[in-house]
């Protein structure tokens, strides 16, 4: 009897590939170990272990398995069914699943490119013959792809030796990302041990009383770490003393100095839980005992408390009593951008306990977090993290926890597969028999509409802690004030003078922009001509920091031209606003104050969102400009007065989420001010300011919100009542992709019909050169969506047998947003 394995292979097909395997191996393998199988003439594959049994297939016959990589699974039962619920849920392949899943290291293929760890220090004597081969390879060539590797070794020893060598730290995965967000390593000294005491640092500075500059600089770096008691940063030393680089390197080599690397980017914790959670006020008492109670009969609860109404010492509590039960916790955040206060708060509480899941990190740190996880390991019985924490290796969940549930980053966009993480966490937490918790102050219509449904229990905090009151928020009409020549630049007389009062009284203040760039678009007055990007249909957009046009879409930029490329006239003029104008213009409203930005341009790399938050948090700012970044939970204790510069073209956005959207980040951003005692003000710039939603944010109605937006929703057959599949197909020949669409239009139309839009010209129809179409599939919610999945498959099998269509990329969107 002969004995096979079916294996998901990380790449987009439907199937399942059977192998066979010798009865030893089939003794040892389990699901859920990786194997390294060829596939087709040259490839090489890692594949994860689905099922093992006897059957032959009946197609092809079964090849042989190079390799098995674990010895035990590295991806549990209850991760299998969730890759195949989500496979089938958001209609893509099991393998676009494994691949989002699993961390880069751990997917090895014959096109990965590996180089040598120039961070590491590797001596001949840490490496086995076998692995020395390859490594010495590397030294004479920077790259090599694992496919090249065959020719060095037996062909069955790669991918263990890769293994080895990644295990020993001596090769890194080459990937474009990693090396994007490669950690920064920053360079510390201190003095060494024997001069930091009394007697010590009186014998250095006399043996260095001959060379002035060096004993400058020992003295700045005992001034500036007697106030911090911690290593210094070089380039902050070299500033305060005014020594060059190669100075404090020569106190380095006479061993003055201990130089080391401290990476910026990991959070800097000692291990240890330092507070006692804090005791819960009668409102959070009283939620969390609703919140149990609740959990007897659902499984799912929504908390919906407004802002500041001290959620997070509520998760808190439920956090602790699931630990006490042995239990992990998932605790997931829609950025990383939220990360940094919060792993502090929670640190505090639960020490060593808590784990980070980023996004970011290095593909060594992704497979440290994931290990942890799987062996349960003490060290991460709390994981915060964004979306993609929801496929780490569980061993019994007990909670999740999605915190400010209504952000849309919770949706992945691109690559499949395009899940909700909210969702398909309510999915993994089902499997595990735990609950799930969904945090917000402005709930989506989703998460609501399945209250109302009696699907989820709802709690409700309706007071800000410490019986802070809601945000007093104005609404200012903006076309009155140009009528009446009131306006400064972009701000009403009514904003500059709050600005004013709140700035004299020493409070910060945040301003809400909702585009970056310094003014969207450049238009010739004489032509009406604006220059647009060659590879997308959209206007190019000006930065004027470097002085430049970009394109949002694709990343194409130019100096921005002296004369229109239309007429030649010289009359360029700037149209709309955005951040970087604002953020000018508070700078001569205000010069005697600091402003500062925060946007994607001022917060690229891991780093850069910490920055400028601390920056405002230690009040090194007076105010900060912001896009929606600003609104996402962020807790700054002085903020005064929120301003939000124009509520319209939020409220304007082509899309049937807009009011929703605009009443979350309006509200939300309204939430940062006035977190402690003094009542915050909130003010709202709008040409409309009678429109429903200014109305009800300001009144802070979020049931007036959801009654109206549902009802439309209802009325246009808009989700939460229907489910959305955008279908887009994409093809750089205009033509093609027109016919394309057309043909699957009335495929899906003979067995949707009326559920079936378009297909339409996406808002910009040209991206990268590739022209875009979008059909929509709306299915009544409380319909299965089994029948539907099988009809668009086989529809889509027949799309693609039409010979033109083959090149056309198809792309299915489950819940699009
Ligand atoms: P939310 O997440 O609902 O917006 P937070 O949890 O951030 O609110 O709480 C708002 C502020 O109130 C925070 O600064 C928090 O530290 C404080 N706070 C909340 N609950 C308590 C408590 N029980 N004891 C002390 N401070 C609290
Ligand atoms: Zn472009």
């Amino acid at each position: 009897m002969s004995h096979y394995i079916d294996v998901i292979l990380p790449i987009p097909v439907e199937n399942l590939f059977t192998y066979v395997i010798t009865e030893a191996e089939a003794g040892f393998l389990k699901a859920g170990m990786r194997v390294a199988v060829p596939f087709g003439k040259t490839k090489v594959y890692t594949a994860v272990v689905k099922t093992i049994h006897t059957n032959a297939p009946l197609k092809y016959e079964a090849k042989q398995i190079h390799q098995i990589l674990d010895e035990t699974p590295i991806v549990t039962e209850t991760q299998l069914r969730l890759w195949d619920w989500m496979a089938n849920y958001y209609l893509c392949a099991v393998g676009d699943v494994m691949r989002a899943a699993l961390p880069n290291a751990f997917i090895l293929e014959s096109e990965t490119l590996i180089s040598k760890n120039k961070d590491k220090v590797i001596c001949d004597t840490d490496l086995k013959d076998d692995e020395f081969l390859i490594y010495e390879a590397l030294q004479h060539q920077s790259s090599l792809r694992i496919q090249d590797i065959v020719d060095i070794v037996d062909r069955k020893q790669v991918f263990p030796i890769i293994k080895r060598l990644l295990e020993k730290e001596a090769i890194v995965v080459e990937e474009e990302v990693f090396e994007k967000y490669k950690p920064k390593l920053v360079k510390y000294v201190k003095l060494q041990n024997q001069h930091t005491t009394q007697s010590g640092l009186q014998q250095l500075l006399e043996d260095l009383s001959r060379a002035p500059k060096q004993r400058d600089v020992v003295m700045s770096l005992f001034q500036l770490s007697a106030k911090t008691k911690k290593a210094i940063k070089v380039s902050e030393l070299t500033e305060a003393s005014g020594a060059s680089n190669s100075i404090i390197k020569s106190l380095i080599d006479k061993s003055v100095l201990e130089e080391y690397f401290i990476q910026t980017d990991r959070v800097e914790f000692d291990g240890k839980a330092s507070e006692a959670s804090k005791a819960l006020n009668t409102e959070q008492t009283e939620a969390l005992h609703q919140i149990k109670t609740s959990f007897e009969t659902h499984q799912v609860t929504l908390l919906h408390g407004v802002t500041s109404s001290g959620k997070t010492e509520v998760y808190v509590k439920l956090i602790e009593a699931v630990l006490k039960t042995g239990k992990q916790v998932l605790y997931l955040l829609p950025e990383i951008a939220l990360t940094t206060q919060l792993v502090n708060r929670l640190q505090i509480y639960f020490g060593e306990q808590v784990a980070v899941f980023h996004s970011k990190y290095s593909a060594h740190e992704r497979v440290e977090v994931w290990n942890n996880v799987l062996s349960n390991a003490p060290k991460a019985q709390v994981v915060l993290g964004a979306r993609s924490s929801i496929f780490l290796p569980f061993k019994s969940l007990g909670l999740i926890i999605v915190d400010e549930e209504h952000e849309q980053s919770f949706k992945q966009f691109d690559p499949a597969p395009r899940y909700h993480a909210r969702d398909s966490a309510v999915v993994l937490a089902h499997f595990h028999g735990a609950k799930t918790l969904l945090g917000s102050a402005t709930p989506s219509l989703e998460s609501y509409f399945n209250v109302q449904q009696r699907k989820y229990g709802l709690v409700e905090i309706t007071k800000r802690y410490n019986n802070v009151l809601m945000p007093d928020i104005e609404l200012i009409d903006i076309k009155d004030k140009h009528k009446r020549k009131l306006m400064k630049g972009h701000f009403s007389d009514r904003m500059i003078q709050v600005m004013a009062e709140t700035l004299e009284e020493g409070h910060q203040i945040i301003l809400f922009q909702n585009r970056r760039g310094f003014s969207p678009i450049v238009e010739c007055n004489t032509c009406g001509h604006s220059p647009q990007c060659p590879n997308c249909d959209v206007s190019l957009t000006f930065h004027s920091y470097r002085n430049q046009l970009r394109c949002h879409y694709c990343g194409y930029n130019i100096a921005k031209p002296l004369k229109c490329q239309a007429c030649g006239d010289t009359a360029l003029d700037t149209k709309g606003f955005g951040t970087e104008q604002i953020e000018e213009e508070v700078k001569q409203l205000f010069p005697n104050h600091k402003a500062g930005r925060m946007d994607l341009d001022t917060t690229r790399g891991k780093y850069g969102y910490e920055k400028i938050i601390t920056a405002f948090e230690q009040q090194e700012m007076d105010i900060l400009v912001g896009t929606q970044m600003l609104t996402k939970g962020l807790d700054f204790r002085n903020v005064a007065l929120v301003g939000i510069m124009n509520a319209d073209n939020l409220l304007n956005f082509p899309d049937f989420r807009a009011h929703e959207r605009s009443y979350q980040l309006l509200s939300q951003v309204s939430g940062r001010a006035g977190r402690t005692e003094k009542q915050g003000k909130v003010l709202i710039q709008t040409y409309n300011p009678f429109h429903n939603i200014l109305q009800q944010v300001s009144t802070n109605n979020y049931v007036a919100m959801y009654k109206e937006q549902m009802d439309e929703r209802y009325n246009f057959k808009y989700p939460p009542v229907y489910r959305l599949i955008r279908v887009t197909l994409k093809h750089k020949d205009f033509n093609r992709v027109n016919t394309a669409s057309v043909w699957l239009g009335t495929a899906l139309r003979q067995v949707f019909g009326d559920y079936v839009l378009g297909p339409v010209d996406p808002p910009v129809a040209r991206i990268r050169n590739q022209f875009h179409k979008n059909i929509l599939i709306k299915i009544p919610s409380k319909q299965s969506l089994g029948g539907t999945k099988k009809a668009i498959v086989k529809i889509n099998n027949s799309f693609m047998n039409v010979k033109d269509f083959r090149s056309v990329r198809l792309i299915l969107n489950v819940d699009a947003y």
